[in-house]
């Protein structure tokens, strides 16, 4: 048995958990993160990958819609190194009304998100791939962005500030003393180790698993209700920008563009289990069929890979607990002294992985105000280490990496242009320097190893078929 101490335990290293431990840590807290994988292998691997406008929640959703603006111009200076600048358009199909565009333009306007009407022919001109039948479209501030990247960065950061990072600890248990929280037990995955870590609060950001966590520390019925949504990626970019459909959000409305691939979604059904996702044919029809309606053509590309993540959406008592579809993208925030009478223990789920760095801050100044303490929030004012330049990503800095080293060497996943040499050297221990040692980018590879084979499976496996689920199920 370890024993720890810190002042703050953050159960989830999603993109909540790792933005939670970066602010807590900037604001001069001893903190913990701990999670029972690896960073970023919960919904914040298994996501869309848009960094929204605010675009889509204009007329749903306008709180969520003016969040997202300001945290897409946040997270595109202080995450660069995470951010695709891709721009993305509304576009009205066929089989859509151009007269929402109304709605549209004017949610835009009162949300503050920044969207501007441009004409078909110029659209097409920049995306000649879409429908030629699209009757009207705006251009938007949308981006892509890279979840493991974006977690990495905040861990990184994070740990710059003295936190520690925790990965394969499992919580198992939250110990109380009397009525305040007094520890949090962990299994360590890798050792068979149980590892207390005394502290004086937790933030809970377990996300879809969160009601799990918060039943752990005797605080019951807490319902995170899981929103499974499926994506597929096609084996190349058919569109430069996102193309959003100009409608309510509906299912498979968006297509992305994600470094190398471009990635079509979603659906929305309530999921029993986070840990069981299952990919249906009629899905994958569906997805396959939006696409079409906005590039003629779309199955005739190759779909390399189809999977699933769980939105962690707080039940709302205003719409049915099977609608997740119409549950607010908002963040929510459970104070457990007030609910169960249980002191230093928040949980914090919903929103949105754009809205991340937010969500930290608004849940961080409420632990302050209960520890009577003063600590300003500085997330927003300081890059991550990687983005110090304040350089987006470009897709074709990568290319132009393969032509640098790796045209001799053998593409083994084309989503994630790893070679056969980067994963040999990743997964090769003696390539590694030791856990305690290891530099930023020498975790990312073997997150990137981990996080191809979680997506792709192993090598040989999957990328020879057209489509498979993450576990591989045929789709
Ligand atoms: C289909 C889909 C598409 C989406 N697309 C977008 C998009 O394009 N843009 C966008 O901004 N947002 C999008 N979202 C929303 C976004 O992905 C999520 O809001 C965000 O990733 C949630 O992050 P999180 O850290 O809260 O949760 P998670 O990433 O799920 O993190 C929770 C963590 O808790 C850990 N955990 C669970 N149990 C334990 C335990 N016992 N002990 C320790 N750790 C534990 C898990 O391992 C996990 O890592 C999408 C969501 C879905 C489902």
């Amino acid at each position: 048995m370890r024993t720890l101490s810190a002042d703050v335990v953050v159960i989830g290293g999603g993109a909540t958990g790792a933005g939670v431990v970066r602010d807590v840590a900037m604001r001069g807290y001893k903190a913990v993160l701990v999670d029972r994988v690896d960073l970023g292998q919960g919904t914040t691997g298994r996501y869309h990958g848009l960094l929204h406008s605010g675009g889509r929640y204009v007329v749903s959703d306008p709180h969520s819609a003016s969040e997202c603006a300001q945290e897409n111009a946040i997270l595109t200076r202080i995450q660069a190194d995470a951010v695709e600048e891709t721009g993305g358009y509304f576009v009205a199909t066929e089989v859509d009304d151009p007269a929402w565009g109304d709605d549209f333009a004017r949610g835009a306007a009162a949300t503050k998100v920044p969207a501007e009407e441009i004409s078909v022919s110029e659209l097409l001109t920049l995306e000649p791939r879409l429908n030629r039948k699209i009757s009207r479209a705006f251009r938007v501030l949308d981006g892509s962005v890279d979840g493991w990247q974006l977690v990495w960065g905040a861990a990184n950061s994070a740990k710059h500030y003295g936190a520690q990072i925790l990965t394969y600890h499992r919580v198992t248990k939250i110990n109380r003393d009397g009525d305040r929280v007094a520890a949090v037990i962990c299994r360590d995955d890798k050792t068979g180790e149980d590892v207390t870590i005394n502290c004086n609060f937790v933030i809970n950001c377990a996300a879809a698993w969160g009601g799990q966590i918060a039943a752990m520390a005797g605080c019951h019925d807490v319902q995170v209700v899981p929103g499974a949504g499926i994506m597929i990626a096609m084996n190349h970019r058919l569109t430069n920008s996102v193309i959003n459909r100009l409608t309510y959000p509906a299912d498979g409305d968006i297509l992305v563009p994600v470094h190398t691939v471009c990635v079509i979604g979603t659906t929305d059904q309530k999921a029993d289990d986070p840990d069981k996702l299952v990919i249906s044919r009629e899905e994958v029809q569906q997805m396959m069929d939006c696409g079409e309606l906005l590039v003629p053509g779309f199955r005739d590309a190759r779909a390399i890979h189809a999977w699933a993540g769980a939105r962690p959406l707080v039940k709302d008592s205003r719409v049915g607990s099977e609608d997740t579809r119409h549950m607010s993208r908002g963040m929510s925030i459970i104070d457990h002294d007030s609910r169960d009478g249980l002191k230093g223990l928040l949980t914090i789920a919903g929103g949105k992985l754009t809205t991340y760095r937010l969500m930290a801050e608004h849940v961080v100044d409420q632990m302050c105000e209960q520890l009577g303490d003063v600590r300003p929030c500085t997330t927003a004012n300081e890059a991550v280490p990687g983005s110090e330049s304040g350089k987006t990503y470009q897709v074709t800095h990568r290319l132009h990496a393969r032509e640098e080293d790796r045209l001799d060497d053998q593409i083994l996943c084309e989503c994630e242009l790893m070679s056969r040499r980067q994963w040999v050297n990743a997964s090769t221990p003696s390539h590694r320097p030791a856990s305690t040692t290891c530099a930023a980018n020498c975790d990312s590879a073997w997150a990137l190893v981990r996080a191809v084979f979680a997506r792709c499976g192993p090598p040989g496996s999957r990328w020879r078929r057209s489509t498979s689920t993450s576990s591989g199920r045929p789709a």
